[in-house]
């Protein structure tokens, strides 16, 4: 089946004991376009990014990507599948090298828990010599490359930031979900990343999905906006709907 929706969130629940997170949510993700979800403290957002990138497991529902249901596979499989991901606190091992880091992200197994020094990295050479042609391109695409040999600890916090995404990237995903990107990043450092978005949908056609409190970025660089509030839905449509809609302006101005 051709289908124009990358990943499809149909009436998804999740409960954690008596809190309902999520409550009966779906949408669609078109393919190739940049979606954000936005919604107060609490919403949901995160435990809906989790449940896409398979950390939790949904009460009811189902989660469609290309297709087919991602809720039997193993959380492993998922950046195989071309489902990517960069982590709100920052997932870097800071005694590794940028280029190391980098190639983690795209080592086939996905496996990168266990890899705690620089002298236990899980590749042959053929593959290291692959991953780490593919891990300067990144770089170089991400305009990082003359960070390769440093270490990750001694880096500026915005540089660190555009490392998480350079990780995600190596996997060449098809949907890459970015969790609160514009978080502690100077004005400058937000246009950069508003630029490396756009790019990163352009040239690789990859589909982004943007979870983010900062309203401004989330309103320029996205194209469709899903609004979250008490795990249920609000809204969903282009960013001036959301921007004027009632119910979303409401749930903002109620919890302060
Ligand atoms: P924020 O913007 O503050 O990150 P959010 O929209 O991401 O908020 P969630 O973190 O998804 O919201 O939280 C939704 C609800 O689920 C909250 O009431 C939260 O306390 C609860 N919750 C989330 N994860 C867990 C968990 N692992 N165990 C218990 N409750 C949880």
């Amino acid at each position: 089946v051709v289908t124009d929706t990358l990943l499809s969130v149909q009436d998804v629940s999740v409960h954690f004991g008596g809190i309902i997170a999520l409550d009966g949510v779906s949408f669609d993700i078109p393919a190739g376009q940049i979606v954000g979800l936005i919604g107060p403290n609490g919403a949901g957002k995160t435990t809906l990014f989790n449940c896409i990138s398979r950390l939790y497991n949904v009460n009811s529902g189902d989660i469609l990507f290309e297709g087919k249901s991602i809720l039997q596979s193993p959380i492993h499989k998922m950046s195989s599948m071309g489902i990517g991901r960069t982590f709100q606190n920052l997932a870097l091992f800071a005694n590794l090298s940028v280029l190391d880091n980098v190639m983690i992200g795209g080592h086939p197994t996905g496996k990168t828990d266990y890899v705690s020094n620089a002298l236990h990295l899980p590749w042959t050479r053929r593959e290291e010599r692959e991953l780490r042609d593919r891990a300067m391109s990144v770089l170089r695409f991400m305009g990082l490359q003359e960070t390769a040999l440093q270490l990750i600890g001694g880096l500026p916090f915005g540089v660190q930031k555009r490392l998480e995404i350079a990780r995600a990237l190596m996997s060449k995903p098809k949907l890459l979900m970015m969790d609160e990107p514009a978080g502690g990043l100077n004005h400058n450092e937000l246009s950069d990343l508003v630029a490396t978005i756009r790019k990163i949908r352009d040239e690789f056609g990859t589909t982004v999905l943007l979870v983010e409190h900062h309203m401004g970025l989330v309103m320029e660089v996205s194209e469709k906006v899903v609004a979250l509030s008490f795990g249920k839905k609000l809204a969903e449509g282009a960013p001036r709907e959301i921007q004027e809609h009632p119910d979303v302006i409401e749930a903002y101005l109620g919890t302060g």
